[in-house]
This record gives C-alpha cells, structure tokens and sequence, in this order.
C-alpha cells in the first residue's frame, strides 16, 4: 500500500462518451460497474482519483429516445440536465458497491479562468480526495453556452489535471490509442504508437480533424491538444481503450499499453500554465522569422516591428497565438494591445509605436514574462 499522497499518486481518468455509451443507445451501466471497480481498487492501492466524465448527453438522449446527438444548444442542455442525473446515479450506485462516495462536481471555463474561483474549486477537490470520496466531474453543460463552453472533455480532464498537479491522465476512449494511419496497413488494423515523446506535426496530421464517433465529440484532434497541454507541465498521459478492462493500472505501471505521451522535463510555472491553456484563446498575431528566431532563441519579447498580421478581435491582456510566417504556432502570450491597435503598428519600428500611442506606451506587444513557448519539435 502506497502511503504518501503527494502528486505522485494523483490521477485524473476521463472517460469519453462512445466508451460509456451502449451500441443502441444510452448508458452502458455495467461499463459504469467496471470502470467503478478498477478505479476503486487503484484508491485502495492508494492513488487519489478524480474521473472526468462525458455521456450526461449521451445518457440524456438514451432517456429522450435520440439516436444522433442534439444539434441545437438548447436540446444539448436539455439531454445534459436530464442525463447528468441518470449518469450520476448510475457512478454512485457502482461506487457504493465498491464502499466508496461520489461527489459531482460542474465546472464551466470560468470557474477554471477565474483565479479566485480556480483556487476554490481546487481547495474542495482536495478536501474530497482527503475525505475518501471519489469527484466524478464534468462541464456543467446546462449553463455553458457555445461561446463559453470548454466544449469537449479531453480539454477539460487536460485542465484539471494541471489545475490539481496530477501526476498522469489517462484517458479511456473507444480505440486502442493513436493510430500509425501513415504505416501503410489497411483501415481499422493500424499498429498503435506506443511512444509519444513530442507532438510534432507529422503526429498531429495523424489525429485528423474530425470527432471520432456518432455520440461523442473529441476525437483524437482534442486528445493531442490536451496531451500537449499536460506534457507542459510535466504530466504524462495515456489514450487506451476504454472497453477492456484493467488497462488504466496496466499503463500506470508502465506496460506498453495504448499510447503514452511523455511529460516534459521542464514544467512550466502555473501562471505559464495559466498564460498557456489556462484561458481561451481570443485571436493571434503572424510574426516574420527574424522575430521568431528572437522569441525563440534569444528569450526575447515581441516586438511590432516584427509582427506582419493580426487575426481576431481581441483586448488588452487577452491570451492570443504567436504564428510564423506558415502559421505554426510557437508561443502564446498576454497582449499588451487591443488587436485594433496592433494592426496600426504592424512592422513598425517602437520609435513609431511611441509617437502613435504616446511614450508611455508599451515597448512589447507581448512582454516576454507574458509570453509563454509551445514546445514542438
Ligand atoms: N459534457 C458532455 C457530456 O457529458 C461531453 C463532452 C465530451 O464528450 O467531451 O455529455
């Protein structure tokens, strides 16, 4: 048995709706009785869990009769309100069977961009983990509109992790791990790419864009985006299939198992993190590659005269993505401009910038404390 209860032994599970769902629609319970079992022998060996879960929709349709998922927002809410009770339910009872508690937890992307309520929110996941109860957390769907919704669940778990300094994610979901779709073998019989070290564009082209099943709507594009997210901050992370059993402990013991993504040696700080995946993105800037080479290189920070476009409509202080000249994007940071105010000093020199906005204005677009790289290689 594990004693201590440090970082090394907290583990976020997401779990994704296509897992969770049964074949002809709604809650697949004794799937929900499976996960309960193993998660609840992972608490007994002492590791601290938090399971982020989908399918409050999936489930919600199940008790409407839907067969495809809602299209509007307010249907959306609707199947959520309705499913996160029967979802909810379905957790406890399996959970109980195993002597343990569940808790709900209904987060929206303001309670995790808000510092004051992060903090919060973070202080009562730890009292339950102290308390032996098991946080079962999903977006509060209801409430969250399109445009200020997390939207998909692999962001969510990624945020959580960081937020609560977990040691791994691992998320369950209906395929074997990141498909090699580059190996030449016919569709459905790909080898899994056991190893990421880093996710570099050859791997991103190979998550496609599309979501991966009838029910769910992550795919494999989100899990990239969520892996890069956690490997920033020194957390690793698996996608195994969420149809077998066992896997979860399987992959935290290190068998090759699904796909596991490296955690980075060098984690950033949590207010990079916060500056980095912590807020939604409101547009971005192009640079040219002499700015590049200084941001990147020379730890410098971004200055007008290197910047060629401004895409978005964003305010001061707002989050945005540093793009080259062939849009990939190598750094985020907090604007020191509104992005009207950026177009009318694009390739200027801050001589210009001073006599435009006055000497008191700021030298950087983005100050270099604000101004966070994305690994990539
Ligand atoms: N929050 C949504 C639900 O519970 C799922 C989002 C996702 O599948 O990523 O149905």
């Amino acid at each position: 048995m594990k004693s201590s209860h440090n970082h090394q032994d907290r583990i976020v599970v997401k779990v994704g709706t296509s897992t969770l769902s049964r074949p002809e629609g709604g809650l697949d319970r004794a799937r929900v009785q499976s996960l309960a079992d193993e998660l609840a022998g992972l608490r007994r060996e002492g590791y601290q869990i938090l399971l982020v879960t989908s399918g409050a929709i999936g489930a919600g349709m199940g008790h409407f009769g839907w067969t495809v998922r809602p299209k509007t927002l307010r249907e959306k809410q609707a199947a959520a309100a309705v499913g996160q009770v029967v979802l909810m339910e379905s957790y406890r009872d399996s959970f109980q069977k195993q002597g343990l508690s569940v808790a709900q937890v209904l987060l929206t992307r303001q309670d995790l961009e808000d510092r004051k309520r992060y903090l919060n929110i973070r202080a009562s996941l730890f009292t339950l983990l102290k308390l032996g109860v098991v946080p079962v957390i999903n977006e509060n769907d209801t409430v969250s509109t399109d445009e200020i919704q997390i939207g998909d669940n692999d962001t969510l778990a990624a945020l959580v992790a960081c937020k609560m300094d977990a040691r791994s994610l691992v998320i369950l979901t209906d395929v074997e791990g990141l498909l090699d779709k580059g190996s030449g073998a016919s569709a459905g019989s790909e080898p899994v790419i056991h190893d990421v070290v880093s996710i570099t564009s050859d791997i991103e082209r190979l998550a496609g864009k599309r979501s991966g099943s009838r029910v769910g709507v992550g795919g494999m594009a989100t899990k990239l985006r969520a892996a890069q997210m956690v490997a920033a901050s020194g957390i690793e992370m698996w996608i195994v299939s969420g149809r077998k059993n066992g896997l979860i402990r399987e992959a935290l013991s290190g068998r090759r198992i699904g796909t596991h993504f490296h955690a980075q040696k060098e984690s950033l700080s949590p207010r990079r993190r916060w500056i980095a995946f912590g807020r939604r993105i409101q547009g971005s800037v192009t640079i040219d590659d002499g700015a590049a080479s200084a941001l990147l290189k020379k730890g410098r920070s971004l200055l007008s005269a290197g910047v060629t476009g401004v895409q978005g409509d964003f305010h001061r202080g707002d989050t945005v993505r540093v793009l080259t000249a062939d849009s990939k994007e190598i750094a985020r940071g907090l604007v020191s401009y509104e992005a009207v105010q950026v177009r009318q000093i694009v390739g200027r020199k801050s001589a210009d910038v001073r006599r435009i906005f006055g000497t008191d204005a700021a030298e950087e677009v983005i100050h270099r404390d604000n101004l966070v790289l994305i690994p990539r290689s």
